[in-house]
């Protein structure tokens, strides 16, 4: 039987209120470890653990994710294994779980992404139901960010304050099988129709047969480097922990502010990021451990 491990994180751009983001992951890891730990498959164990975290309201991913610069939320989503199957939404307003459709979207149709419209009626379809992911934390804050704006004309994302609450997970089962998932609101106040490095294929989520990966953070310039890509395909040769390096430091050379998880098919861990902070948690061989 191969390791199990599971890893979590809750985005890049800082950790205020620890103590939530540290009862979120904490629990999204464990119920994700569980299923691994009956035999359930990481697909099952990603999806679900992001579920969770599309839940915990701190988090820029499901409920509670950040709004638009019209005060909307449109929400990206990704989940891949490393057998290769992928499904993603891009832009998905009134869902309660973006991964879902995702995983829908793999499992269900012949695409690998579907976005706005198109991509909710195929969820209405599939039986899901309307959800407003909207809390008034996240709109307090948007009031915020939009006054502090010098105007309303659309500025340069990378001249905002660092707001990366992105969800990832990456898990590997019993088969040694490896998924990765990831979900978000987006940047703050992005124009609409924005779609970030979530759903895109290699830059937010990726996973072959030497490891899989999330990345968070500044999602155009995740988008430009194709970072998950990038750091998976340093897994062939370095361990998780030496391509987490590698991939940190080519992305700040590249100005890309970022935070990535992952996991070789050894079972090892990469947790790096170039930001200020990154909330993460995860489990090993039964052993917890989180940034709080
Ligand atoms: N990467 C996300 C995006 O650009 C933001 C984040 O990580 O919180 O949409």
């Amino acid at each position: 039987m191969k390791n199990l491990v599971i890893i979590a994180n809750g985005g890049a751009g800082g950790i205020n209120f620890p103590h939530r983001r540290a009862q979120g992951l904490k629990k999204a890891v464990s119920i994700g470890y569980e299923i691994l730990k009956n035999g359930g498959s990481s697909l099952d164990a990603v999806e679900k653990a992001i579920m969770i975290l599309e839940d915990t309201t701190i988090f820029n991913a499901g409920t509670g994710s950040t709004l638009g610069l019209t005060g909307e939320i449109e929400m990206d989503a990704s989940i891949m294994t490393a057998n290769g199957d992928y499904g993603a939404v891009a832009a998905i307003k009134n869902v309660r779980y973006p991964i879902q459709v995702a995983r829908l979207v793999m499992e269900k149709t012949d695409h690998l992404l579907l976005c706005g419209d198109g991509a909710l009626r195929f969820a209405r379809l599939c039986g899901i139901k309307y959800h407003n992911p909207k809390t008034r934390e996240k709109e307090r804050m948007w009031l915020r960010a939009k006054k502090e704006m010098k105007s309303t004309y659309f500025p340069k994302l990378y001249k905002l304050k660092e707001l990366y609450e992105t969800v990832g997970v990456v898990a590997m089962d019993k088969n040694g099988m490896i998924s990765v998932g990831t979900s978000t609101g987006g940047i703050s106040l992005h124009l609409p129709g924005r779609v970030g490095d979530t759903p895109i294929i290699g830059a937010g989520t990726y996973a072959n047969k030497y490891g899989g990966v999330s990345a968070t953070g500044h999602g155009e310039m995740i988008m430009k480097t194709l970072l998950a890509f990038r750091t998976v395909m340093y897994m062939e040769k370095y361990s998780a922990p030496v391509a987490g390096k590698m991939a940190i430091e080519y992305a700040t050379r590249n100005k890309c502010r970022a935070g990535l998880i992952g996991i070789d098919r050894h079972g090892r861990i990469l947790c790096v990021n170039n930001t200020e902070a990154m909330s993460w948690c995860y489990i090993k061989d039964g052993n917890m451990k989180s940034f709080y």
